[in-house]
Order: structure tokens, then C-alpha cells, then sequence
């Protein structure tokens, strides 16, 4: 593969960054992940705009401007011959010696994307639906960052596994925040889509704005409100949104299924038209 630092494209064998770099010592870093179909980017100014207001959140430099960050997508894109898959983009604080004040503005940020190749299309998952199991969202209280501070979601999904289902959904205070890597949605019986508005407390999904206009136009009602786990589990229907998922459905919630325990009609219809309509808007 081919990866992209700091201004070079190199080989991943030769694409280094510091020990010192505050990414890797605080987590003091953003990320974005595009998807990529047909050798085009998915809901790229999406992306782009949130990667800008993770940025700014953490008072961040950028690291270059929306059409060099398109550019260099489209080259890293081109010189991995990827269809498939994704660009993953990060963000760092850049390196200096470790102390929990930030270094001099002046700081060059580290820049780092490279691709991953996957067939998001075509997966078990999407065919079959995915198991998931609740746990207590204990992650920071700015959700709405995108920041690499990933080792509780990764803990969660990890204990999901341990328990035979494929990824954990996060409860605060009776609700459901989000999945691990996901924006969490159920089909009430009225057929309405329902899901947490957007705050503090969840990611603000660039596939969720997508999918709540398409949504919109297929003539279906969407409640941004939360629900419980118990709510879920008597849904019609549940699905979840991602750029690496883009539009899955969920068959079964701490071992209740789903409806039928199937993935459900009205999720693979916006699935369907999801993907149409970024398919013809990619970059
Ligand atoms: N919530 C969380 C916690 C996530 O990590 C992700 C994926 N990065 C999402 C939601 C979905 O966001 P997007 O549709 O922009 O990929």
C-alpha cells in the first residue's frame, strides 16, 4: 500500500511518525473514514466539513485546505488502484515532548490517510443483520468529536464478541446512544425512523444526515428522539448507519429479536436507496 504522510506519498513500510507524536502519547487527534465505490469518495464534503468542526473543537491546525484534502484522497485513491474500500484520514496535535500543555500553535500537525480495501457492499452483515448486545456508554462527554480516543468502543465491541454478536449498542440513562462505530435507528410500528437527535452525546454521522434525506424522500416520518433498549427490541424494524456500513440492519438486541429476527423491508430499502443516491453524488 501506498500511504500518505505529511506531505509524501510512501510506501506503509516507509511511512513513519514520531514516538513523540501526540497522537500516539494523548490521543490528541481527529479522524475521518470516506468510503470509496466505484473508485469514488462517498458523502466526501460531509466528511470534510466535520473533519473542519473536529478541528476547530479542539483548536487543531489544518493541515490543508478542503480541495488539497480532496486531491490528495483522489491521488492515494488512484496510486492504490482501490474500487472498494475506504480512506482513512488522521489528524495530530504533531510531535513535541510530552506535556499535557499543548505545544507552540506553530506545531506542524501530523497528516496521515492511507486506503483499506473491503467489499462494503456485499457482506454478511448486510444480508443477514447483526446481533448486538447493550453496554453502559462510558465514553467523554464530546461524542460529537471525532477524535481516535477509540479504546472503549473497541472494549465494548470486543465484550460483544465474547458473547457471540457482532457489535454493542451504548446506553446512557435509560437510552440509546449509538453502536460502537455506528448511528443506531429503529422502525416504530407506525413505520416511522426513528433516532437520537443529534447533541453532545453521539457522533453527528455524515451517512445519518444522508440517510434521514433520503428517508425525507421516500415519504417516510423521522423522529429524532431517543429510545430504550426495550423499545428496540419491540421495534418493527432496526438498522444502523455508517460510512463502513452504510445502511445495516439489526435482527437481534441482547438476545430478542427483531421482528422476525430478518433484516426488515424498510431497512433494505434505504440501504438500497442510500447507496444510489451517494453512488451518483461520489466524487
Ligand atoms: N457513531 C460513531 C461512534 C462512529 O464511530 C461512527 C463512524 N465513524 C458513526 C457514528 C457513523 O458516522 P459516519 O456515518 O459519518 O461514518
Amino acid at each position: 500500500r501506498i500511504v500518505y504522510v505529511n506531505g509524501a506519498y510512501r510506501p506503509e513500510t516507509e511511512a513513519k511518525v514520531s514516538v513523540f507524536d501526540r497522537g500516539f502519547l494523548f490521543a490528541d487527534a481527529v479522524y475521518e473514514v470516506t468510503a470509496v465505490i466505484g473508485g469514488k469518495l462517498i458523502d466526501f464534503p460531509g466528511h470534510c466539513a466535520r473533519l473542519r468542526r473536529s478541528l476547530a473543537e479542539l483548536g487543531l491546525p489544518s493541515p490543508a485546505t478542503d480541495d488539497e484534502i480532496l486531491a490528495i484522497h483522489r491521488e492515494l485513491v488512484s496510486r492504490n488502484a482501490l474500487e472498494l474500500g475506504h480512506v482513512y484520514l488522521m489528524v495530530t496535535r504533531g510531535e513535541a515532548d510530552r506535556d499535557f500543555v499543548f505545544p507552540k500553535a506553530d506545531t506542524p500537525p501530523s497528516f496521515v490517510l492511507f486506503t483499506q480495501r473491503r467489499d462494503a457492499i456485499e457482506t454478511r452483515e448486510a444480508e443477514q443483520g447483526l446481533k448486538v448486545a447493550s453496554v453502559p456508554d462510558l465514553r467523554w462527554g464530546r461524542r460529537d468529536i471525532k477524535t481516535v480516543q477509540l479504546l472503549y468502543p473497541s472494549m465494548a465491541k470486543m465484550e460483544a464478541k465474547r458473547k457471540g454478536k457482532d457489535d454493542a449498542w451504548f446506553v446512557e440513562n435509560g437510552t440509546v446512544t449509538e453502536g460502537t462505530s455506528n448511528n443506531a435507528y429503529i422502525v416504530t410500528h407506525d413505520g416511522a425512523i426513528r433516532t437520537r437527535a443529534l447533541g453532545h452525546d453521539i457522533l453527528h454521522g455524515i451517512t445519518r444526515a444522508a440517510l434521514l434525506k433520503v428517508a425525507g424522500e421516500l415519504g417516510l416520518h423521522v423522529e429524532e428522539r431517543p429510545f430504550t433498549i426495550e423499545e428496540a427490541q419491540g421495534a418493527r424494524e432496526a438498522f444502523v448507519t455508517s460510512a463502513g456500513a452504510f445502511v445495516t440492519p439489526v435482527v437481534e438486541i441482547d438476545d430478542v429479536a427483531v421482528g422476525d429476527g430478518r433484516p426488515g423491508p424498510i431497512a433494505r430499502r434505504l440501504r438500497a436507496a442510500y447507496l444510489d443516491v451517494a453512488i451518483a453524488e461520489a466524487l
